[in-house]
């Protein structure tokens, strides 16, 4: 079972993703974007890590409803309600509980992916956060560590897509050859979630 810790864990994980790797998630919005998407979720998951450390007692949903919240009012870029609504949507579907199961996160997250595609009306092969989110997100039921390589393959697969949704989607046939911004670090999420995963089943606290 996962308690609100494990969850604090993974954003703990995720912010110090993001913290080594926004100045490669910037670059790679600079051909098809405009050079944001590393510092717009570096401001949004620093808030989140101060917003969790003034919260200290909380469960599962509680955790991701509070994160979600924070990325949502903290992030300008489309990015921050997009990934805001993610774990928003996750924590709802988790609920009160003070510890939840795997199979439990897997659903959770399943409806969470549903509604970033909706609020984005993105699917996958438009060259988004959706060509990892969803694959990776499929490969749960296997292991997190399994889903977080097939978001990160989905990442790479986005690099002959041509752009349909979003800034990129303004440059047409010139956003193909490039890396989705968003793809990529929906990839680094995924892996901080295996990562958080490992620690806690290595510590038996998970
Ligand atoms: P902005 O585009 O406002 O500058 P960011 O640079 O932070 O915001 O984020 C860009 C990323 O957001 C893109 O690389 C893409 O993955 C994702 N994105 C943009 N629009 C959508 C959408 N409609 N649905 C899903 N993801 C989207
Ligand atoms: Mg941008």
């Amino acid at each position: 079972m996962r308690d609100g810790d494990f969850f604090r864990r993974w954003m703990t994980v995720a912010t110090a993703a993001v913290e080594q790797e926004a100045p490669r998630l910037t670059e790679l919005d600079s051909p098809i974007g405009d050079a944001d998407h590393g510092s717009n979720l570096l401001r949004g998951f620093t808030a989140v890590r101060a917003a969790l450390e003034a919260e200290p007692a909380t469960g599962p949903g509680a955790v991701l409803v509070l994160a979600g919240r924070t990325l949502i009012s903290t992030v300008g870029g489309a990015s921050g309600p997009l990934y805001g609504t993610l774990l928003r949507r996750t924590g709802k579907e988790l609920g009160e509980a003070a510890e939840v199961s795997d199979e439990e996160l897997r659903k959770a997250l399943y409806a969470g992916v549903g509604a970033v595609a909706q609020l984005g009306g993105a699917a996958p092969g438009d060259k988004t956060m959706l060509d990892a989110l969803v694959p990776g997100v499929a490969e749960l039921g296997t292991s997190y560590r399994a889903a977080a390589q097939a978001a990160e393959r989905g990442s790479l697969a986005t690099v002959p897509m041509l752009a349909r949704k979003g800034r990129a989607s303004y440059l047409g046939e010139r956003s193909i050859g490039h890396q989705d911004p968003g793809a990529t670090s929906a990839a680094l999420l995924l892996a901080a979630l295996a990562d958080a995963a490992d620690a806690g089943d290595a510590g038996g606290a998970a």
